[in-house]
């Protein structure tokens, strides 16, 4: 998959809405301290479905609507939308929007769906808000730093299996929630006899 292009509203300082356009190959983004460049990796993690304050260096969700500045008032909304092409050449859209007092909303290809399907769709594009594919400050660190478990998770992601592990879950649990059921028709029919 190949993320090219990126919209911006609201979202950190971002206040105008900005478009961006990301070329094929390895992508850099320089500027002064301050400019924004952490808050444009993050805009493309949030949009995937990151909520962790930790990776959005934020406290509440809430937190990555511009909250205004001396000359500017806050915002009521921030939006991002990514825009990709698979390997294949499938156009996705996907669009995540969050209100103050609403929460948030995710669209793919303008159809209203799940943050759970937003996750799916990039963990079966071997990518992800949890992508090696985006470094950002720290990260070359970490990745050498890593306990062989975190680094297996990193592999897995690469190879386009990390889907894989979310549905094995799904399934595991409406096994377990189905044979709690069938427990429970076990007793109530034995009651009959
Ligand atoms: P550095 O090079 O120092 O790491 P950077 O270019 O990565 O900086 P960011 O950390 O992306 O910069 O951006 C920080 C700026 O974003 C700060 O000026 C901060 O005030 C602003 N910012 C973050 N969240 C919001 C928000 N919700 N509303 C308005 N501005 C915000």
């Amino acid at each position: 998959m190949q993320i090219d292009r990126l919209k911006l509203t609201g979202f950190k300082s971002f206040v105008e809405p900005a478009e961006l356009r990301i070329e094929p190959g390895l992508t850099g983004v320089v500027g002064p301290n301050g400019c924004g460049k952490s808050n444009l990796l993050e805009a493309i993690r949030w949009v995937m479905g990151e909520n962790s304050p930790k990776s959005m260096r934020s406290g509440g969700m809430e937190d990555v609507i511009f909250a205004g500045t001396a000359s500017r008032p806050q915002r009521d909304f921030a939006e991002v939308v990514l825009h990709a092409a698979s390997t294949d050449g499938e156009e996705l859209e996907v669009m995540r929007r969050i209100e103050r007092g609403a929460g948030s909303a995710y669209r793919i290809n303008g159809d209203d769906v799940r943050a759970k399907d937003v996750a799916l769709t990039f963990a079966d594009a071997a990518t992800g808000a949890h992508s090696p594919a985006l470094v950002s400050q720290g990260k070359i660190a970490q990745v050498i730093a890593a306990k062989p478990a975190e680094r297996r998770a990193m592999l897995e992601e690469a190879a386009g299996i990390s889907g894989l592990h979310v549905r094995r879950r799904d399934a595991e649990s409406k096994l377990r929630s189905t044979e709690k059921n069938l427990a429970r028709l076990e007793d109530l029919t034995a009651g009959l006899d």
